[in-house]
């Protein structure tokens, strides 16, 4: 049992609610979890480090869409190209550009979200709003046919005061819609903020993905 299925129930009449889709972090958390959690029929499954998820996904169903929410260094791109569903953390040009590069080697265009630097804190990765918001930007972007930027990722701070968390994600919204005025692809469509602290206010801002991981398998080490 490594399954919170009651949470995971209340996890899913929630975002069932708001049409938002749930991200299962699977970080650090062995195969034989994600396993449980797939023979109650989840297919979505996020991962944070390279080396595990390629791992785990030559280990487990082929019919796993498997997300990659951590910060990616562009070498390794090329170890995760051949399979994953959707990289989160696309936080420059030149991962960018890596990304399509890879798609194009593998025959496929590769999904991905640009992340943006909401938090009141330096350690967060992602792009400004006001990078997103240059044409240059998307002239460049819009010339890599390989991979489709299906939207936007964004973590809140690290902190108790949720009015703080919820201004940001209300900002990562509005820019997200800014976007989509400004980009028109309907594949532009996914907003993916709120984890275990903050996914109830995520979603009541907007957001339309989650990543959760401790309130489903428990606390990591
Ligand atoms: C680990 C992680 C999560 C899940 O965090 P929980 O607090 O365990 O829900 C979500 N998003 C990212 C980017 C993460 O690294």
């Amino acid at each position: 049992m490594y399954i919170n299925k009651e949470q995971y129930r209340r996890i899913k009449e929630t975002l069932e609610k708001n049409a938002a889709t749930l991200v299962a972090v699977s970080k650090i958390k062995p195969a034989e979890a994600i396993q449980e959690l797939y023979g109650m029929g989840h297919r979505d499954f996020g991962e944070n480090y390279v080396q595990e998820l390629v791992d785990k996904q030559a280990r487990l169903p082929p019919d796993i869409r498997w997300h990659f929410i951590g910060h990616l260094q562009s070498n390794k791109v090329k170890y995760i190209a051949p399979f994953v569903h959707l990289i989160h953390g696309i936080d420059s040009l030149k991962l960018l550009e890596e990304v399509a590069k890879q798609g194009l080697k593998n025959g496929r265009a590769i999904g991905v979200l640009l992340q943006v630097h909401i938090a009141d804190e330096e350690s967060k990765f992602g792009f400004d709003e006001a990078d997103l918001l240059s044409p240059p930007f998307w002239e460049r972007a819009a010339a890599l046919k390989s991979v489709e930027i299906r939207g936007l990722m964004g973590m809140a701070s690290f902190s108790d005061d949720q009015e703080l968390v919820r201004k940001e994600f209300r900002g990562l919204k509005d820019l997200f819609d800014k976007l989509k005025d400004q980009v028109r692809q309907d594949h532009f469509n996914i907003l993916s903020m709120g984890m275990s602290a903050d996914y109830k206010t995520a979603v009541s801002e907007g957001s339309n993905m989650v990543r959760i991981g401790s309130i489903l398998f428990g606390q990591r080490p």
